[in-house]
Formats: structure tokens, sequence, C-alpha cells
């Protein structure tokens, strides 16, 4: 579909793209080989897969829509990439959907795309695969607008058999896709928060919200699926270390089926392609009740992050 929007064009191709990705991450841990490089400490990792899977991704999505800004989480050196990294496929499913009126006009130049090649790096290294996810969002006027969120491990307990992996992706004014949206039961609060970057204020915060039951999984992109699919009730981190591409696909796919992500006092953040990487004031995501945690966040949580 030539004719359609740009915005959807842009959205179709972040699907194939990431699909594509879904794949490389798969076969770098098949190999053996991951290649692992500690970037900021023992916690900060980059492998193989986070690097190739980069580069894929921009040098598909810039071949196809040389005119948008794309900003990636792993600092590469400058090479051509394979042919064989590059997709240049448009997903159906997407070009199916009616483009919402206000965004039929968006231009190429635009548009912003945040990409985290591999979210959960740490789990990848350890084996918990289900955690791992490839994340592309898209921002026009500094809001996420559209994402796309693929899972390559997805269904690998069921074994040999099970289709492996998948995509969910969203957009404002059209809704998620690729999952079935699912609530906590009303009244119950379950808190997803990180397993891996904890310190005393991620975990003072969690317990302000009076959970009755607390998930640590790893990946910011892994906790906003747990949340449209009814395993948790909220995403609680009261910590700087999460970034634009961690939550920018997360954003445009939870605020498509109504839920929202700020930062922990209930703050949007932005996407255009000047802000600053790192969401200093922690994240917040819900799919309702967000006034409940954001009341509930700690004086000194409040305190210690609102200076940054
Ligand atoms: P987590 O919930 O710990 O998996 O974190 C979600 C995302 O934010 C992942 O991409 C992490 O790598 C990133 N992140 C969170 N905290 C930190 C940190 N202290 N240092 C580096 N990355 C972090
Ligand atoms: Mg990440
Ligand atoms: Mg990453």
């Amino acid at each position: 579909m030539a004719g359609s929007p740009v915005v959807m064009r842009v959205l179709a191709s972040a699907f194939a793209v990431a699909e594509r990705a879904g794949g490389i991450v798969r076969r770098v841990l098949h190999s053996g080989e991951l290649g692992i490089v500690e970037k900021s400490g023992a916690s900060d990792l980059q492998t193989k897969a986070d690097r190739m899977v980069q580069r894929s991704i921009i040098a598909s999505l810039s071949r196809s829509f040389p005119s948008i800004t794309i900003i990636a989480e792993e600092d590469l050196p400058v090479e051509a990439v394979e042919e064989d990294l590059i997709e240049s496929g448009q997903a159906e499913e997407v070009l199916q959907k009616a483009c919402p009126a206000e965004y039929s006009t968006l231009r190429e130049e635009e548009l912003v795309v945040w990409v985290d090649p591999l979210d959960g790096t740490k789990e990848y290294t350890e084996g918990l695969l289900d955690h791992v996810t490839v994340l592309i969002g898209i921002a026009y006027q500094g809001k996420a607008v559209a994402g796309v969120i693929n899972q390559p491990f997805y269904n690998y307990e069921l074994g040999a058999g099970a289709a492996l992996g998948r995509t969910l992706w969203g957009m404002l004014g059209l809704g998620g896709f690729g999952f079935k949206l699912q609530e906590v039961p009303e009244g119950r609060r379950i808190v997803t928060t990180t397993r891996s970057h904890s310190n005393k204020l991620v975990t003072e915060c969690v317990q302000a919200m009076e959970p009755h039951e607390v998930i640590r999984v790893g990946g910011a992109g892994n906790k906003i699926i747990q949340l449209v699919e009814g395993k948790a009730s909220a995403y609680v981190f009261a910590s700087p270390g999460c970034k634009k591409w961690d939550t920018c696909a997360p954003e445009a796919i939870l605020h498509a089926v109504g839920g929202r992500l700020t930062d922990i006092l209930g703050c949007p953040y932005r996407y255009e392609a000047d802000v600053q990487h790192m969401n200093s004031r922690g994240v917040l995501a819900t799919l309702r009740d967000h006034d409940y945690y954001t009341q509930h966040v700690p004086p000194s949580v409040r305190q210690a992050l609102s200076t940054n």
C-alpha cells in the first residue's frame, strides 16, 4: 500500500524490522557466542545481539525512510551493514488499518524513532529469555504515538512445536494489537519492578504502594506486557536508569489501550530528538488507578527524584 500515510508505513516497517530483529536475537543465543561487553558496569551489558540488531534496525529503517531521525541505545562504530541484516518488508497487518486522521499528514522528517535493540540484556545473558524484547517507538512532537515490541522467546518454555516469538504493537487513536488486553482483578495491587537495578529508593517506593504482591522481572518492555496482559497493576521504578528508548514504544502501546506511563511523580516524559536520554525521575506505568500510585510515592523518594 504505497498510498498509506507515512506514519503507517514507518510503523509497518518497524513491525517487520522488529520481527527480523527477533530472529537475530534467537540466532545469536543459539550460536553460543554472546560477545558480552560491560558498558557502565556488570549490570549494564551489551552483547553481539544488541549490536547486530541495532545495525539491522537502523540500516533497514533509514534505507526505507531516509529523513526520519533514529536514536538508538548502543554506541557503535559506523560500518557497512551486511545485506542479509536489512529488512525492506512492511507488515500488512499494520497497513490494513485506517490511520487516525490527526496523524495522516505527518511527514518523515517530523518523526523521531527510539530504538532499544535488545531490552533485558542482563536477563538474556542469564537465560531468562522471556524477559527479552526489541523496542521500536515512534514519536511526533515529543509524544510517543506508536510502538512495536517484539518478544523473541515468547512461548519458549512450551518447547518444540509451539510458535516462538510474537510482536505486539499499538498506536494512539487506533488501539493495541498482538495481545489480549486483560486487567488485574479490581482492588488487587500487583507491582512489577526491576530485578537487577534495585536500590534503596526503588524498594522503599515499591513498599509504599502497599502491594499485595511484588514481581521482580527484567526489561521495560516485558513489564509493560505484564500490565496489558493483566499480570501486574503497576510498574514502579523510583530511580534514574531507564532511558527514552526503554519507554517510547511501551508508552505508546500502553497509552493506545488507555493506560499511562509517566515519571514517578506523574509527569509525562517527552521524546523530541534533543531531550535527555535518561528518565531521571523514574518510571510509573499503569493501566488504571495511576493517581493511587502517584499519591503513595513517599516524601523521601519524591524529594530525591524531584531534584533530577
Ligand atoms: P530493568 O527493569 O532493571 O530491567 O530496567 C529496565 C531498562 O532500564 C533496561 O533496559 C535496563 O538496562 C535499564 N536500566 C534500569 N536501571 C539501570 C541502571 N541503573 N543502569 C543501566 N541501565 C538501567
Ligand atoms: Mg532497555
Ligand atoms: Mg537495550
